[in-house]
């Protein structure tokens, strides 16, 4: 248990959580069941799971594999629990979530439906003050933002967007009671990773479909499939090595390179290797070779692979053309599907691209562009979202002399590890700006920052710390870092919601630390070096 100190006394709770998917309830079990601390956390939805909670749009699913998207903190929870797929659904992992909550008895200290307003830090009583939308207001000498990367949903400000009189739907903000589109004429607008998992399922219901395309993406097959109770068998008695393994790995999982360099060998033997790996499905595509994210050659071979397949698969050369991405493959996150190209070949499905035929606007009864008005009854934003920064910003947060985030990060998102940002002491996020986060397998990660930030305070706490803060030095040199190691790949050279390019206005800076391994490596070396680039106030 931390030692309590003269502050905790006066505060409501020694730490205030914002946020209730993985991250804030794993928080939350860390800080009370694990250290004895007094924690609530509050959740803006009416449930806890986060991400799983509000993407619950036909064909929403995982892309990590199910058996390696889960918690690992727990040897009795990692046995115990069963996953029924490949790839699991969002309704599974929304029920993995809960059930988490209801064996480690964590709802008791989450309150749902409870949006934080701000967040205010006091420099004489070294406190935080969290008041919620709806006026309730609480102390505590610690808060974790675990407010998510991928929770601010982005609905574009379309001309006429307001003016639709049809049923209009955010993929990331889905009805609870579910979609009926049957003989409905639907408008997607998207072709990134929601869209690509809800596509093929829409067109099965609707009348027809519309599908807006703005920038086409690359896909790979899933391949899902009902687990084997042999393979989980065995994965289940290699968990450990399996994930120590994966903490090795740049991305936090182990991709099964074939090479260093898809360029040392013949194209034949090349795409025989990429058809091995198309063959097995999912994002170990991108492993295939040690130099697709670094080399443009490299890389182009994939990409002529993937659109070769395209041409292979899609009956019309024009739709095909069409859908074949010009872009870097992995520069935008590579999407993972289940029929999404075949479902251009469906009568009732149509494919408009925006490259040369922009979308003018929204009107009382569809969507227009240079080409004519597409009349629809429903319209559905598979637009994304704020990324990394989005859901933070919207929070009123104010540090040491009052200065707030936005403020801060007005020219970009400027932390330390991703984990503390210099002005605001005692103040945590959990897979912020400037660590792995989305370009890692994301619950490991959020593990592994828990329990950094629950030792951290711990450390502090027994210590007779009063506050810990990152040094604005050692910031400024991990922003760098972060910039540096990015520019060393191809991942900054087209407009992804990495750069936050995908949000009009958003200053463009390459924000997730592509690096697992050196990563945890780097956060372990700072605890040993008694929290290295931090200061801890006494
Ligand atoms: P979230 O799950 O986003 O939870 C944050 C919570 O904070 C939300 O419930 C939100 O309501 C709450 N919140 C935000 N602001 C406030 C506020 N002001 N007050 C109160 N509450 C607030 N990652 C992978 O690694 N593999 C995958 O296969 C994968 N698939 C994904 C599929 C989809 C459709 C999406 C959108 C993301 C996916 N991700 C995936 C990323 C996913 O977001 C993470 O894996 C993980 O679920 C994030 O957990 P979290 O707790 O950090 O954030
Ligand atoms: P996204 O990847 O950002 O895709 C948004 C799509 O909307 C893009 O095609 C974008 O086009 C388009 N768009 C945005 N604004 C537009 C506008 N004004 N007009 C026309 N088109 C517009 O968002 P997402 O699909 O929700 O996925 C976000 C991330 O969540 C993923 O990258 C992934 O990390 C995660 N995710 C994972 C899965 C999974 O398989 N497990 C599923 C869903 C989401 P541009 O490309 O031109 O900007």
């Amino acid at each position: 248990m931390a030692e309590a100190t003269n502050t905790t006394k006066t505060a409501d709770f020694d730490a205030i959580v914002v946020g209730g998917g993985f991250a804030g309830i794993y928080m939350v079990h860390r800080l009370r069941n694990l250290m004895g601390m007094t924690v609530r956390a509050y959740e803006a939805g009416s449930g806890i799971g986060g991400t799983w909670f509000w993407n619950r749009y036909p064909g929403a699913r995982c892309d990590i594999q199910s058996m390696e998207y889960s918690y690992q903190f727990s040897e009795e929870l990692q046995q115990e629990w069963e996953w029924s797929e490949r790839f699991a659904t969002q309704p599974e992992i929304l029920k993995y979530a809960n059930h988490v909550a209801e064996r480690f008895d964590l709802m008791k200290d989450i309150q749902l439906n409870t949006p934080v307003a701000s967040t205010i830090y006091d420099d004489a009583t070294a406190l935080w003050t969290v008041t919620t939308a709806s006026g309730e207001v609480k102390t505590a000498r610690f808060v974790v933002m675990a407010t998510g990367c991928l929770s601010s949903a982005n609905l574009p400000n379309i001309k006429g967007r307001d003016s639709f009189k049809g049923d209009t739907y955010h993929t990331g903000k889905w009805p609870h009671e579910g979609v009926d589109f049957t003989g409905k004429r639907v408008a997607v607008i998207g072709t990134g990773s929601s869209a690509i998992q809800s596509i093929p399922l829409i067109a099965q219901q609707a009348k027809h479909l519309t599908v807006f395309q703005r920038t086409a993406s690359f896909t790979v097959p899933a391949h899902n499939q009902p687990l084997d109770p042999e393979f989980v068998r065995d994965f289940k008695s290699r968990y450990k090595e399996i994930r120590t393994h994966n903490w090795q790995q740049p991305f936090g999982q182990d991709f099964g390179s074939f090479g260093e360099s898809a360029l040392k060998i013949s194209e034949t033997e090349r795409n025989d290797i990429y058809e091995k790996q198309w063959q097995k499905g999912g994002l170990s595509f991108m492993g295939t070779f040690d130099d697709l994210m670094f080399d443009r050659v490299a890389n182009e071979t994939a990409a002529e692979f993937i659109r070769t397949k395209i041409r292979g698969i899609v009956q019309d050369p024009a739709v095909a053309d069409a859908l074949a991405p010009r872009q870097i493959v992995g520069c935008k996150r590579l999407c993972v599907d289940t029929g999404f190209y075949d479902t251009f070949n469906r009568p009732n499905v149509t494919l408009v691209p925006l490259d040369n035929n922009p979308l003018e606007e929204i009107t009382a009864t569809g969507v227009r562009t240079g080409k004519g008005l597409v009349e629809v009854d429903v319209v559905v934003f598979a637009t994304g979202f704020d990324a990394m920064t989005g859901a933070v910003s919207k929070i009123d947060v104010r540090g040491t002399g009052g200065r707030t985030l936005q403020d801060k990060w007005a020219e970009g998102p400027k932390t330390y590890l991703g984990l503390a940002t210099a002005g605001f002491p005692n103040m945590f996020f959990v897979t912020g700006p400037g660590s792995p986060s989305v370009l890692s397998n994301m619950l490991p990660s959020i593990e592994q920052h828990v329990e950094w930030i629950a030792e951290c305070i711990d450390h502090v706490s027994t210590h007779q710390g009063r506050t810990i803060e990152a040094l604005p030095e050692s910031e400024e040199t991990w922003v760098h870092h972060v910039n540096d190691v990015a520019h060393t790949t191809l991942y900054p050279n087209c407009n992804s919601w990495y750069l936050g390019a995908n949000v009009p206005g958003k200053v463009r800076v390459f924000m997730p630390y592509i690096g697992v391994n050196t990563y945890v490596d780097k956060c372990r070396d700072v605890v040993a070096k008694g929290y290295e680039g931090f200061r801890i106030a006494r």
